[in-house]
């Protein structure tokens, strides 16, 4: 039961963030003393002593294109296996179609239509997962603060909540699916990542939009 132990010393209390999922928001003892970008650049100075940039290419080997949720947790280099220059990858809160990622979409189907005359030009995975804490956003305190933060319309941040994972990201997948502006030559498929058993389930398979 460790993964639904409650943060009581984490940043859930009164945020929403805890009674609305649930999940272990912070490592157990006590704080990081490494904590911040030192740590991750000295991994980086083995990285590049390593040559673990050499090789790299712009169009990803795996032709696939990540939207998922930015929790650590949910990392897909490492829950896919992702090494450098397999995939793209955008991240945000809960892994959403916004009109955002919707057009960053767009944008690399125009590159790779340079890159790829005809054919197949690249997946579009999106993937959810459970126990996300864009369900804080299904809580009202919580959402009329934020949306009071970022000058956002309230109603429209409601429907950002992840409760149902496998139903946001039918969701979403539909989004892009019916999207004119995203090339018929680029398929969308849908997944649920579980994080207590580390599974990814497809929900949707791979589909182009004029299929
Ligand atoms: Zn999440």
């Amino acid at each position: 039961m460790s993964n639904r132990r409650l943060a009581a010393r984490g940043t859930g209390a009164g945020s929403g963030v805890g009674r609305a999922t649930e999940f272990q928001l912070v490592s157990p003892g006590e704080p990081n003393a490494t904590a911040g970008i030192g740590t991750a650049l000295e991994r980086n100075r083995a990285f590049a002593a390593a040559g673990g940039h050499e090789g790299a290419v712009v169009f990803p080997n795996l032709r696939l294109f990540v939207i998922t949720c930015l929790d650590p947790r949910v990392d897909p280099a490492q829950v896919l296996g992702l090494g450098l220059s397999d995939a793209m990858v955008v991240r945000n809160v809960g892994g959403r179609v916004t009109p955002e990622v919707m057009d960053d979409v767009v944008f690399i189907g125009q590159i790779a239509e340079h890159v790829l005359p005809d054919g197949p030009l690249f997946e579009v995975a999106v993937i959810h997962h459970n126990q996300c804490g864009a369900a804080a956003l299904a809580d009202d305190t919580f959402r009329l603060r934020y949306a009071e933060r970022i000058g956002a319309e309230e109603s429209t941040l409601r429907e950002h909540a992840v409760i149902d994972p496998a139903t946001t990201v039918t969701r979403d997948v539909e989004r892009l699916r019916s999207a004119p502006a995203v090339s018929p030559r680029i398929s969308v498929s849908g997944h649920v990542y579980d994080v207590v058993t580390g599974l990814v389930q497809t929900i949707l398979p791979a589909r182009h939009r004029s299929a």
